[in-house]
């Protein structure tokens, strides 16, 4: 059965050269001609983790929106006199200037290759606002704002803007491949390039570290030391803890969730842990529930929680309890509770999710046109509880068992 969550099947991995020295990457960039007649290399922008987005609105009303990918073109001199034209924007001019015409490559990533034609993202964000007075969140929004109108279409309907990434998950129509191919690769390329953020110094001496591979990795420049470092992904287990017996299941809420959401319990895996005994010990440290056995059911990589974690990767389980009384820790979780099959059903037909990502794709537009934004979010507000949309592996564990025979989960794997 193929499981694609949302941020997996990402259609450059596969393509993906293993290693890529500054050789072959300015063979990529520049000389290949094969590659040339295609169009050269595509590069996507990227500002603060959010990558540049091009959308229009039809007169019926539907939003289209995708990646603004660019070919390298659209940098190097033709960028600066673009540029130039405007004002605040001088500093994007270097960044533009540093990777493309310098050939400095600090902030361009190798995101893989698509029918030979390789594709990068090129990060933004290290404009400094340091010198721009109290409002530096203005001004950096006035920056990325600039720095995207330089790649508007040529298609008067069309605009652009750096979008975050979440307000793309939830737009993405989880029914459609390549709206998912297209946030899988947006979350693949915040992902290396907030990790490149948060790995600018080594971790064992301090010096500066330096990107290799096309930013496949970075090295200490202390010539001592020499340590390398690669993409950071924190682990972490979410379960659907299962009474087999009375056909329930426990779902949860923390205090951070909106009102009204349960969801999966999830936690950290532990340095030395299996996945299994990490399934077994946060069920028990959260609800006091024992677990016996753990079944896998998928994972999905996560690029969207804090930025100091680059890209966790969601573990997917189904856990059969087998003890029941629920002692919910206070700390983790607000609160847990028993769900019957019946109650999980209705939740997951109470909210309508394709409104929800209608009004995140009008957000989109709105954002990109320049327009105010109606609202922020689409909010249920009928439902006496929901659970998290189709973007989130959670929801494909709770349908999964939800529309599934009360048996069939154990034969599947
Ligand atoms: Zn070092």
């Amino acid at each position: 059965m193929e499981q694609k969550n949302v941020f997996a099947g990402n259609p450059l991995i596969p393509g993906k050269r293993s290693k890529i020295d500054s050789g072959a990457l300015e063979f990529l960039l520049l000389k290949d001609e094969a590659v040339r007649a295609k169009g050269g290399a595509r590069v996507l922008p990227v500002f603060d983790g959010r990558p540049l987005v091009v959308s229009s609105r039809s007169p019926q009303g539907v939003v289209v929106w995708s990646l603004c990918w660019q070919s390298l073109d659209r940098f190097g001199s033709k960028f600066h006199s673009s540029l130039s034209l405007g004002s605040l924007s001088e500093e994007a001019v270097t960044v533009a200037e540093e990777e493309l015409v310098k050939k400095k490559y600090d902030k361009l990533v190798y995101l893989g290759e698509k029918d030979d034609v390789p594709f990068f993202a090129i990060d933004f964000s290290g404009v400094s606002t340091a010198d721009s007075g109290r409002d530096a969140r203005a001004v950096t929004q006035k920056l990325a704002q600039d720095i995207a109108s330089v790649f508007t279409p040529a298609n008067a309907s069309e605009k652009c803007a750096f979008i975050d990434l979440r307000t793309l998950m939830v737009a993405a129509d989880v029914g459609s491949k390549p709206a998912k191919e297209e946030v899988a690769i947006a979350g693949h390329a915040r992902a290396l390039l907030e990790w490149h953020k948060q790995a600018q110094f080594c971790s064992r001496c301090g010096t500066k570290a330096c990107p290799l591979e096309a930013g496949q990795r970075r090295e200490c420049s202390n010539p001592v030391c020499k340590n390398k470092s690669y993409p950071r992904i924190d682990s972490v287990v979410i379960m659907l803890v299962i009474d087999k017996e009375r056909d329930r299941v426990i779902l949860g809420r923390q205090s951070r969730f909106v009102p009204r959401m349960w969801s999966c319990l999830a936690g950290f895996i532990e340095p030395g842990e299996s996945l299994e005994e990490a399934v077994r010990r946060e069920t028990r440290e959260e609800v006091g529930i024992d677990v016996g056995q753990v079944i896998y059911h998928s994972s999905q990589p996560w690029p969207v929680g804090p930025s100091s974690m680059s890209c966790q990767l969601m573990v997917g389980f189904f856990a059969y309890a087998t003890s029941f009384d629920i002692k919910v820790d206070g700390e983790e979780l607000q609160d847990a509770q028993w769900f019957t099959r019946d109650s999980v059903r209705k939740a997951l037909t109470y909210t309508d999710y394709k409104r929800a990502e209608e009004a995140a794709s009008l957000k989109i537009y709105n954002i990109c046109s320049r327009e105010k934004a109606a609202s922020d979010a689409y909010a249920e507000q009928s439902s006496p509880m929901y659970v998290p949309g189709p973007y989130a592996i959670a929801h494909s564990l709770i349908a999964a068992w939800a529309n599934a025979a009360p048996d069939s989960l154990l034969s599947k794997v």
